[in-house]
């Protein structure tokens, strides 16, 4: 086993898929490795479109079951999965940072971060109420139940490998959905973890919740083909949302998509300056830059330009950059070498446009897929790092003048997940949230996530919410029973 990853309970570092309640081996493997170190951790099992079709097939003998038990034995097996995540929290965190490469302390949130969405829908499942509506003839009565989709897909990223995977199935089981998950083959461990401690629970019965990994495309074929599964729910990149958002079509599924940002972060002359460069040290620079609401362009008005500008460069000088099972680190590596790539590829750009580094700008000798940390001044409006998502730590800063100019350049694009601004003025911060086409706004904040609010993006940053009483929304349909009664014997009615 990989060095530094000294588990308590060894067999948590599993490489089987779990179908239909039982653990499952294939004939092709897929390695995994370790971004800090560039060394592999294992080798998982590479399923194929059979182990799909078996799983989809499982959640849909497992549905009408699931489906017909009271809301509270549903809630009573969240509750039981989440205590078991808890109570086995620091070996899936060491998991996460080995494939992810966060620093451990962010894993441990993660993991934290997981649980909560258990808890939260364990919760709302008894509140997946219907409405009765007022009869629109006098023999009429109009009840609007609320009933599961039925069986769900889902494809979930490497970025949260925890915290993606339980938003989507904390809700779909808690409403009487069935789950067939491919979690990122990048970082499949955290999810076989989580499933054998579904398992565990021994509350969560077989082809109840199923995670199928493998190579990505014959798997979401299916996922996103197969006229059994009615749900598809996805968190990943825009391109391929898009491409499988629109597979779903053909059996016209259920979607929801949570796909790429591209998130302004406004800082007002009137801005706490202190404030702002720790909401932009959080937004930018958590996971090392990789999550879809990272700031991934500072628009900074001229009067507190330069101030800003120190101040973060001196704050991001300081953060420690390794491993993240090695010590207490601020930032771990990039998820693989395309990435480290990318973020070359986006600083090298923006330097020809004609901006410089007041800190960082270049990748780490060694090994490992490490960038250090990066601010970067006079970057122009149209460098590559503002029109696409850098995915790394590099906070570039754009100059501007105007209220209005900064909302034109916010607005700019198609992405609308999450954007911030800072300012004292409270008058500014309405408008400005109201003239910004983004699903989430962050007024001198820089961490927005959590379970109890809705979580999405509008324009082509995605469909639906995760998280809060919106989050069950996706998983449940309406049944509307248009009820006629018996003209009154009593001659009352009418
Ligand atoms: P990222 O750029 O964040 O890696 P991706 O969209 O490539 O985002 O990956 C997100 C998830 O989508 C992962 O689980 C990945 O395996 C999956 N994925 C990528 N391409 C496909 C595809 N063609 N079909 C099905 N799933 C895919």
């Amino acid at each position: 086993m990989l060095d530094g990853l000294d588990l308590a309970r060894p067999e948590l570092l599993s490489g089987q898929s779990l179908i239909d309640g039982a653990w499952t081996d294939c004939e092709r493997v897929i390695p995994v490795i370790n971004p800090a170190t560039g060394r592999k951790i294992g080798d998982v099992g590479d399923c194929g479109a059979h182990d799909a079709e078996r799983a989809v097939a499982a959640a849909s003998r497992a549905l009408p079951g699931w489906r017909a038990i009271a809301p509270r034995t549903r809630q009573a097996a969240l509750l039981r999965w989440r205590e078991l995540i808890l109570a086995n929290a620091e070996d899936l965190a060491r998991i996460l940072t080995a494939e992810q490469g966060k620093p451990l302390v962010e894993a441990r949130g993660e993991i934290h971060y997981a649980a909560s969405f258990l808890e939260w829908f364990a919760e709302e499942a008894k509140r997946a109420y219907g409405d009765i509506i007022p009869g629109h003839q006098p023999d009429k009565r109009l009840l609007v139940l609320r009933e599961p989709v039925g069986v769900v897909g889902a494809i979930t990223p490497w970025n949260f490998p925890a915290a993606m995977i339980t938003r989507k199935v904390g809700p779909a089981l808690a409403v009487g959905c069935t789950m067939v998950l491919k979690p990122s083959e990048l970082t499949p461990y955290t999810a076989l973890a989580l499933a054998r401690l579904a398992v565990e629970s021994a509350l969560i019965p077989p082809g109840v919740f199923n995670v199928v990994v493998g190579e990505a495309e014959p798997i979401g074929a299916v996922l996103t083909q197969d006229p059994r599964v009615r749900k598809f729910s996805f968190t990943g990149s825009t391109a391929v949302g898009k491409m499988l958002g629109a597979r779903c079509m053909s059996t016209v599924k259920r979607v929801s998509l949570e796909l790429g940002g591209n998130a302004p972060f406004i800082v007002f002359d009137d801005a706490d300056l202190g404030q702002a460069v720790e909401g932009a040290i959080a937004s930018k620079f958590r996971n090392t830059g990789q999550t879809c609401v990272c700031a991934n362009r500072l628009l900074v008005q001229s009067g507190v330009y330069s101030a800003f500008a120190e101040h973060l460069a001196e704050r991001v000088s300081e953060l420690a950059v390794g491993d993240g099972l090695k010590g207490q680190m601020d930032q771990g590596p990039l998820i693989n070498e395309a990435a480290l790539r990318k973020v070359e590829r986006h600083v090298e750009d923006a330097r020809a446009g004609g901006a410089s580094a007041l800190t960082g700008g270049h990748a780490l000798p060694g090994e490992g897929c490490f960038y250090a940390p990066t601010v970067l001044v006079d970057v122009a409006p149209d460098a590559l790092l503002c029109r696409e998502e850098t995915f790394g730590p590099v906070a570039g800063l754009v100059r501007f003048e105007t209220e209005a100019e900064a909302i034109g350049l916010a607005n700019e694009g198609t992405a609308g997940l999450a954007s911030y601004l800072y300012t004292r003025d409270l008058d500014r911060a309405f408008r400005v949230t109201e003239a910004l086409r983004y699903g989430m706004v962050g007024v001198n904040t820089g961490l927005i996530s959590t379970e109890v609010a809705p979580f999405g993006g509008v324009r082509e940053s995605g469909l639906g919410r995760e998280g809060a009483r919106q989050g069950l929304d996706d998983y449940l349909d309406y049944k509307l029973m248009c009820l006629g009664l018996a003209p009154d014997p009593g001659g009352r009615s009418g």
